[in-house]
């Protein structure tokens, strides 16, 4: 996978903490069943739902790791870092949330998008998810 624009930071109406749009952020029993929000195309400007339950999908993450690793100026931009314990890492935002990754496509310009969310619990039952960074994506050896 490779980044094909620019990476995005917006959501329609959304909150910011420090340079992070806040997508969701409530206590445990006001989660909704299916939680989606709104980001911005970087593309064509339009509005593309993206679910916050912070589920995300473990391959797109993946792809998000070998990316940060190949271009650490991409990990600045979306305000992630690596953490290690022992032998393992992982990508935490600069709220301390953990990174999580989605595909979906633009409703508007079909553009396929990468996006990429902080979720967790932030304070005792309270959770939050912030966007990261929005991208436009092709798959080279498709
Ligand atoms: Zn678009």
């Amino acid at each position: 996978m490779e980044l094909c624009g620019p990476v995005g930071r917006d959501a329609p109406g959304a909150s910011r903490w420090g340079h992070d749009p806040v997508l969701f952020d409530g206590m445990e029993d006001e989660i909704p069943a299916s939680p989606s929000a709104l980001v911005t195309c970087p593309v064509c400007s339009g509005s593309v739902e993206v679910w916050v339950d912070g589920g995300g999908d473990a391959a797109a993450l993946a792809e998000v790791e070998h990316l940060v690793d190949a271009q650490p100026e991409l990990g600045e931009h979306l305000a992630v870092t690596w953490h290690r314990w022992d032998r393992s890492r992982w990508l935490r935002t600069a709220l301390g949330l953990t990174v999580g990754a989605e595909l979906t496509a633009c409703p508007g310009c079909a553009s396929e998008l990468l996006v990429v969310t902080g979720h967790g619990e932030f304070q005792p039952g309270r959770y939050v998810t912030t966007l990261q960074g929005v991208a436009p994506i092709r798959w080279p050896h498709r």
